[in-house]
């Protein structure tokens, strides 16, 4: 690969005097993040480069988003094949690739129905919204839900109420009501709350954003019995773990059980734009004018999920996954008893458990090193790869993060 460093900067200087105005840009951003002094310009599959030419290994890929990696090329023919047929005719409209997808994406999800949403967090509204309703319609308008803590759910109002993630309840008040917080993994302690309020359990199969937490086996197939003895909708939150990621189409599929409610998001479209929830025949019961969105099911980025789905979903990408997944652990191991680290993951989805709070610091120090990794905690490294990422390019990585940890 030749570094874009030449070519970009003569694009940057066209537009703006040098890359360093460029930067002082960000004081128009409104400052919702804390950015490395650098622009990112392009990408191909595991590899990141920045304005200055610098290449990254990149083992977040947009948050676990680009399942094909960076700038796949099937995600491009995809994109201009679509955008030069059409690109939106309104959420008023049927368009072919939505109708296409639908009947793909439910059936492999063993489900009755899907809409098609714009972010994870919106999916999640929408599966709130269809277990709302199945209370009002089905069970005298019991409304609670109950999420567990430590989980991530999404940034919106309700959402955020939702989520499980400390501190959280402070940020925005007042706080959504409806929902009710238990340990992660204990479905004995999901038991205890249950209510005449209570409409559905909520879940990650795996936590994510609190640093891949795996619960103990079983556990959905615990919960999926609750939910039926007592009458409740079973949601899962696959925006993380969905499309590929932990090797299965779905991490539900594990434990040979179907939720009520299922959301998708992030791998889904492969880097762009788009979610999903979906429910069995029981809970999809929305009518015309319960839900909707102007970018909902368009078409440009529905053609692109539908090519992402036809290539994650074969038989031999997931084997692979499952294979690079193995020889991940394989190679962290020795790392992790030399440094006395914990690994939990499955699949392409991994998270190293420090036993010091440095996490930080060491992504900062892989971040040096042309690595880039996520510490979702102030003691987990997580690593959520491209889900074509090679065994040359998990060597690399362990090279870099046996530096970084020493
Ligand atoms: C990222 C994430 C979300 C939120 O998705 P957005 O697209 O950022 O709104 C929701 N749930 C889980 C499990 C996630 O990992």
């Amino acid at each position: 690969m030749t570094s874009p460093s030449n070519s970009l900067r003569l694009e940057l200087d066209s537009q703006i005097s040098s890359p360093d105005s460029l930067l002082a840009a960000q004081a128009q951003l409104m400052s919702v993040a804390v950015r490395p002094p650098r622009i990112m310009v392009r990408g191909s599959g595991s590899y990141l480069w920045d304005h200055e030419g610098t290449r990254y290994l990149d083992f977040v890929q947009g948050w676990a988003v680009n399942a094909l990696g960076h700038a796949p090329p099937e995600i491009a023919a995809a994109l201009q094949a679509q955008a030069q047929t059409l690109i939106s005719a309104s959420p008023a409209f049927h368009n072919a690739p939505q109708l296409a997808f639908a009947r793909e994406l439910t059936r492999a999800a063993g489900l009755a129905q899907v809409h098609f949403t714009n972010s994870g967090a919106e999916a999640n509204e929408a599966a709130l919204k269809l277990a709302r309703k199945w209370g009002r319609l089905h069970r005298g308008g019991a409304h609670q839900v109950i999420t567990t803590l430590g989980s991530f759910h999404g940034r919106t109002l309700a959402m955020m109420a939702a989520s499980g993630k400390p501190g959280w309840d402070a940020l925005f008040p007042p706080v959504m009501p409806g929902f009710v917080k238990v340990p992660y993994g204990d479905a004995a302690a999901v038991e205890a709350q249950i209510g005449p309020e209570t409409v559905a359990v909520m879940i990650e199969p795996i936590q994510g954003e609190a640093g891949v937490v795996v619960p103990p086996d079983g556990y959905l197939r615990e919960l999926r019995r609750l939910c039926d003895e007592r009458e409740l909708l079973l949601i899962c939150d696959e925006v993380q773990t969905g499309m590929g990621r932990t090797g299965t189409l779905f991490a539900f599929e594990r434990e040979g059980v179907k939720p009520d409610i299922l959301t998708l998001g992030k791998g889904l479209g492969g880097g762009v734009p788009i979610s999903a929830v979906l429910a069995g025949e029981r809970a999809s019961c929305f009518v015309p004018g319960d839900q909707g969105g102007t970018y909902n099911g368009n078409p440009l980025m529905v053609a692109v999920a539908r090519r992402v789905f036809e290539l994650v979903s074969r038989a031999e990408f997931l084997a692979a996954v499952c294979a690079r997944g193995r020889y991940l652990e394989q190679r962290l191991a020795p790392l992790c008893t030399e440094h006395g680290l914990g690994l939990r993951g499955r699949g392409l989805l991994w998270a190293l458990v420090l036993r010091e709070p440095s996490a930080e610091a060491i992504a900062v120090r892989c971040f040096a090193s042309g690595l880039l990794i996520n510490a979702p905690r102030p003691n987990l490294l997580r690593l959520m790869p491209s889900l074509r990422v090679s065994e040359a390019e998990i060597d690399e990585l362990v090279s870099v993060l046996e530096r970084a940890l020493a």
